[in-house]
């Protein structure tokens, strides 16, 4: 049995007064015990996030992190190391936003998965297609290239230890969500090139869906048999809209 997880991503919001307040309105939400539940606030505010939610069960992880594990001489960047000694539990590994925007590649990707592993923390994977890739009828190829290219580079063990979401570009941040039947398409299609390689594997890993998740909108797809949780953009910066979405994930 898979426990549901429900991951906000704060992405690049937040100033320490309104972080102070969303600790604060998540402290007040009453939420569920059978769900994991995990907060990624940006960089800065990640060890005041941990400090100020110490207690309530709700994990702390970080949005991104240089491909080297540990610190050295990167400018800008934060060593999955150093995450680990703040508190760190989790890591994003390529956030469409990183891939599309900032032109983050599979290879790179694969070294920040492996990265963050090697400081014994948890990768959570991000894979999805764009619109266009849809409209073409290349869902299914985009988002099994993206998971290929962990499983070849780091094998099937890999993912004993990692969480993957499913994310389409065209949901995220645009009000738009996959409905449960096309989630469920892609959850049962990456469930099942794991599955190629290791039932017993394919059947722990927990796959998030992600794209305008919503209080409204989360019990759907959360009943779906393959969505085993959710990454929340937008709504997770709200403490009762957050707090609704991982009642919605519990039994
Ligand atoms: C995300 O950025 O991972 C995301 C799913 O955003 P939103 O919920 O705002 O679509």
């Amino acid at each position: 049995m898979r426990r549901p997880l429900v991951a906000g991503n704060w992405k690049m919001h937040g100033t320490r007064a309104s972080v102070a307040e969303l600790i604060n309105g998540l402290r007040q939400q009453v939420l569920p015990a059978d769900v994991e539940i995990a907060v990624f606030p940006c960089s800065l505010h990640i060890a005041e996030v941990f400090g100020g939610l110490v207690g309530t069960g709700v994990t702390v992880g970080a949005q991104d992190c240089a491909v080297d594990p540990e610190q050295g001489a990167l400018t800008g960047e934060v060593a999955a190391s150093q995450l680990q000694d703040v508190g760190c539990a989790l890591v994003l590994v390529g956030h469409s936003e990183r891939r599309l925007l900032l032109g983050e590649t599979d290879a790179e990707v694969v070294r920040k998965f492996a990265a963050v592993q090697s400081c014994g923390l948890t990768p959570l994977l991000c894979v999805g297609e764009t619109l266009a890739q849809r409209e073409a009828g290349k869902t299914l190829d985009v988002v099994g290239a993206q998971l290929a290219s962990v499983v070849e580079a780091l094998g099937i063990e890999a993912f004993i230890r990692a969480v993957v979401a499913y994310e389409p570009v065209w949901a995220i941040g645009s009000g738009l969500t996959a409905s449960p039947e096309q989630a469920q398409q892609v959850h049962a299609a990456i469930r099942a090139q794991l599955a190629a390689q290791s039932a017993e594997v394919a059947c722990a890993v927990r796959i998030l869906y992600g794209g305008s998740v919503k209080a409204a909108n989360a019990a759907e797809l959360f009943g779906m048999p393959d969505i085993d949780g959710g990454l929340v953009g937008g709504a997770s910066l709200n403490a009762d809209e957050f707090g609704a979405i991982c009642r919605a994930a519990g039994s």
